[in-house]
């Protein structure tokens, strides 16, 4: 979700080249390109992956639950095949029409925070709503440590897309939804934890009006600074407790969809 000044050269070829007006021509209309799965492929991954959880560990993420899902799910399935041999460096990259996937140790520490919610009496997480599918990568985590997952994406190329990336896990409890996550999702409300993908200037009220009692929001926002920094909001009975954490970069929370 950072943007990034600029990206290695190999990122403009192959598959990934960009199209008209910038757009990478891999995601137009949704068009999922075949995957090559020349260099990751088989148990490589699995050993790569857990290398990545050591790291994440070292750099301070410690729930159980987050490294058990980061070591799991395959992070190269979810970019396009020029970028699948930097899928488990600690970068962002970019994943069509603009948007990027969070570096993993961003996903990583916003799932950690997430998870400070209220869980039900088994010690789980209840329903989350994601706000920005992107390519359905944190999707893909989410329902690994929650009951029940609704992710909503404004851009139809890249629904479509996270749809094609997570058709064969067969996740059952996740729900990719096409639509603007600013007015969150009622339906599937209350939410004990809301976690966006995108910041805004703001924390819509509607966020704030689906989250359980208990429930917690995890954000970018544009701070007072004029600095974007992720924000922590807990629904307590004392009422809304908010927490401006550290500075992140994550793309722009837009309204409507496209
Ligand atoms: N979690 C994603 C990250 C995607 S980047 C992943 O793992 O790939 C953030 C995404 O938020 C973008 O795809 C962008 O289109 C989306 N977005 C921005 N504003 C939105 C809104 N109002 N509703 C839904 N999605 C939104």
């Amino acid at each position: 979700m950072s943007q990034r000044p600029s990206f290695p050269a190999r990122m403009v070829t192959g598959a990934a080249k960009p199209g008209v007006q910038g757009r990478p021509a891999a995601t137009v209309h949704g068009t999922v390109l075949p995957k090559a799965h020349v260099q990751l492929s088989g148990q490589d991954t699995t050993a790569i992956r857990a290398r990545m959880v050591q790291k994440l560990a070292e750099q301070g993420i410690s729930d159980a639950q987050v490294l058990g899902a980061m070591r799991s799910i395959e992070r190269h399935r979810f970019v396009d095949s020029a970028l699948m041999n930097q899928a488990y460096e600690d970068t962002s990259l970019p994943i069509g029409l603009g948007q990027t996937i969070s570096k993993p140790n961003v996903v990583a520490r916003m799932m950690e925070l997430m998870l400070g919610a209220q869980k039900d009496a088994q010690g789980k997480l209840g329903r989350v709503l994601e706000i920005g599918t992107g390519c359905g990568y944190q999707a893909a985590l989410l329902s690994e440590v929650a009951r029940e997952v609704y992710s909503i994406e404004r851009l139809r190329g890249l629904h479509d897309k996270a749809r094609e990336n997570l058709r064969t896990l067969r996740v059952a409890n996740l729900h990719l939804l096409f639509g603007d996550g600013m007015v969150g999702y009622a339906k599937g409300a209350p939410y004990a934890a809301i976690i966006a993908a995108a910041g805004g200037e703001a924390i819509p009220q509607a966020w704030i009006d689906q989250l359980a009692p208990g429930g917690r929001i995890v954000a970018p926002m544009v701070t007072t600074a004029g600095k974007q920094a992720l924000v922590v909001i807990d629904k307590t009975p004392q009422g809304l407790k908010q927490s401006v954490l550290e500075a992140v970069h994550f793309v722009p929370l837009k309204s409507g969809t496209a």
